[in-house]
């Protein structure tokens, strides 16, 4: 089974080399091989809608047929001990339960997918990652109208692996070069603040939490603590996107690159670089209750839905009614958003040679 990252091409590579047995090599975890999808003039697609009409509307080319093949009576070094264990089951049966299970609630899908707190999205991706499903059979189950908001998504997965397939260097290289000379600080204990999730920020704090605890995070939540690393730390995305590969039980080279340059506005399709989001904003719009940050940040639990985003803005006699003492309980912000604001907009003119 192929894959792109850069690692795996040469890794492929030197065993095709090394083995003297007849090979068959497939893409068997995307939908769509890297290469077969190109727009009219033979080019790769670098902006997502185009690229999903033409996913939607391509032909599968068939599995092969399964053969049969011996076992190894040496089967060589054994897997290595896991480092994290899986919160839910895994394998082809698990995986296929839970695809069964969310097929009952995909039309819920576009309106809850945002909400970290509704926790309600597939949990395919670690299935995914692994091949314990393929991205087909979850296609092929999700046929409603309804259900394209999620297949979007899928086509969102292919279209990451067809970019990192053509364009390599963009495992650690910015896809619009302009953005490599951003000046990125070098801040170690910014950064220790966002892994250990004592940044001051609730939402922020209970995603990095949530990595930490679990090996997962949901997406919404991804995009937020991405954000905050790159726009308001202005560390250099490329530490946390290798932050993020390492403790992502989902963690896959072209998924998890090709997400951090969306965010950092440096890839295909990707945000503009201007596009900064609020980190408190967004903990209002996405978990306005403050239930995901509750679970995650229990030290401010007792905090009221309109106070838990922003603990600072809370005055004593309410903090104290919740058990919290900045800076002793839970941390004040470890950057003042505005400012930061301001200085990546500065940082990502000057890359752009606007200044
Ligand atoms: P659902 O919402 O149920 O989506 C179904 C499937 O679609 C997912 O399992 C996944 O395979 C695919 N998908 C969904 N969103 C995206 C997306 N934005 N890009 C590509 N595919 C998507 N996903 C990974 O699989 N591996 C990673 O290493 C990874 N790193 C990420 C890093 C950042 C900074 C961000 C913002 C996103 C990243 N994602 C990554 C994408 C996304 O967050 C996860 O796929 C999703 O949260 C997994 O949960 P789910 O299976 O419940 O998703």
């Amino acid at each position: 089974n192929r894959d792109v990252s850069p690692y795996s091409v040469k890794r492929d590579a030197a065993v095709e080399a090394a083995v003297s047995v007849p090979q068959m090599a497939w893409f068997g975890s995307l939908v769509h091989a890297p290469g077969t999808l190109l727009t009219g003039s033979g080019g790769i697609y670098k902006v997502f809608t185009p690229f999903f009409r033409k996913w939607a509307a391509t032909d599968l080319v068939p599995w092969p047929e399964p053969g049969d093949a011996a076992v190894a009576a040496d089967p060589g070094e054994p897997a290595p001990e896991p480092l994290a264990q899986p919160a839910a089951p895994v394998g082809e049966e698990a995986a296929l339960d839970r695809l069964g299970e969310f097929a009952d609630r995909v039309g819920r899908y576009d309106e809850e997918r945002d909400r970290p707190d509704l926790d309600t999205t597939s949990r395919l991706s670690i299935d995914l990652k692994y091949g314990t499903i393929s991205p087909r059979t979850v296609a092929a189950r999700l046929t409603d109208p309804a259900a394209e908001p999620f297949v979007r998504q899928l086509a969102w997965r292919d279209f990451y692996a067809h970019i990192l397939h053509a364009f390599p260097a963009t495992a650690d290289h910015a896809m619009r070069p302009e953005y490599d000379r951003v000046e990125w600080l070098d801040d170690p204990e910014g950064l220790e603040a966002w892994k250990q999730g004592r940044t001051g920020y609730p939402i922020v704090d209970a995603g990095m939490r949530q990595l930490a605890g679990e090996n997962w995070m949901h997406n919404r939540v991804r995009m937020i603590t991405a954000s905050f690393l790159i726009k308001d730390l202005l560390i250099d995305w490329r530490v946390g996107e290798r932050h993020f590969r390492d403790l992502l039980l989902d963690g896959d080279v072209p998924q998890n690159v090709g997400n951090w340059q969306w965010v950092a506005g440096t890839g295909a399709d990707a945000a503009p670089y201007f596009r900064i989001f609020n980190p408190v904003s967004q903990s209002k719009k996405f978990d306005p209750h403050g239930d995901y940050i509750r679970r995650w940040v229990p030290e401010l639990s007792a905090l009221p839905a309109e106070l838990i985003h922003a603990p600072w803005e809370a005055g004593p006699l309410e903090l104290a009614a919740a058990g919290v003492v900045l800076d002793e309980t839970y941390p004040s912000p470890i950057v003042d958003h505005g400012m930061a604001r301001l200085r990546t907009l500065d940082a990502y003119k000057k890359a752009r040679g606007e200044d």
